[in-house]
């Protein structure tokens, strides 16, 4: 069945997206490769927003485990997502893509401060929004934040960017015969807890009807398909 055609997006891209082939921190190459893949998303017409995660470079609970109190943690994953977000608006802004960088955590000398308004400001004039710092709490993540944040911009589907080609019902890297879906509704990620978002991402969806839609990132010209229906991905939404 052909996949409804969404026109606002936001793309969830993790830190692990950025690292390419590394161990850590940020590829130009790969981050280079996303920005021309979001340049044709927007020239087919699509609006977009990002939110980028912090995961390659630092997260909370890893620090936890080393002795971090975990609210500090949580904050520097936070100022983690921010390089991120940075990385992309310079990748994106190389090609001649107008960006602007909203952070949740106020930090005026690079970025501008998350305002609602502002940002759906930005869509309207055609500019990439890319929201960095998550939600600004600690305890939270940046699939949440994407919910959020896609919630708040009224977009039509969250577009979670992984290198996994969709949902399966077992971890594919392991099993050999896992299935893969190419829909399957909120309640079913969440009952049998597969690992899509984490669960308070997913009900934030699901509460406010937005699809997810789980693809790979890691090949190249996936989004376009994807956007166009045309790729291979699983979507998450209401019903059977
Ligand atoms: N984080 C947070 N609140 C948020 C978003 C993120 O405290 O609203 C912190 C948290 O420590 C998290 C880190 O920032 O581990 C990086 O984000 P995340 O793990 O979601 O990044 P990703 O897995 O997408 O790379």
């Amino acid at each position: 069945m052909p996949r409804p055609r969404f026109n606002r997006i936001l793309l969830k891209l993790s830190g692990e997206a950025l690292m390419g082939e590394g161990q850590f921190g940020i590829d130009p190459q790969t981050t280079s490769r996303i920005a021309e893949e979001i340049r044709e998303a927007r020239e087919a017409g699509h609006t977009l927003c990002l939110v980028v995660g912090g995961g390659n470079i630092f997260r909370g609970l890893a620090g936890a485990a080393k002795g971090f109190d975990r609210a500090t943690g949580d904050y520097m994953g936070m100022l983690a997502t921010v390089m991120n977000a940075l990385a992309m608006q310079n990748a994106l802004e190389k090609i001649g893509v107008d960006t602007r960088v909203l952070s949740a955590i106020p930090m005026a000398t690079v970025s501008e401060p998350y305002i609602r308004r502002r940002a759906m400001r930005h869509l309207e004039k055609g500019r990439v929004v890319i929201f960095a710092a998550g939600t600004g709490n600690p305890y939270f993540t940046t699939d949440t934040a994407a919910a959020l944040r896609a919630a708040e911009m009224g977009c039509d589907a969250l577009f979670k960017g992984t290198s996994v080609d969709g949902v399966y019902n077992a971890d594919p890297k392991k099993v050999k015969d896992a299935r893969r879906y190419d829909e399957i509704s909120f309640q079913t990620v969440l009952s049998d807890d597969l690992k899509v978002m984490d669960a308070s991402a997913v009900a934030l969806c699901r509460d406010n009807n937005i699809p997810i839609v789980v693809f790979n990132i890691r090949e190249q010209g996936n989004l376009a398909r994807v956007l166009a229906g045309e790729g291979t991905a699983t979507i998450v939404q209401n019903g059977e």
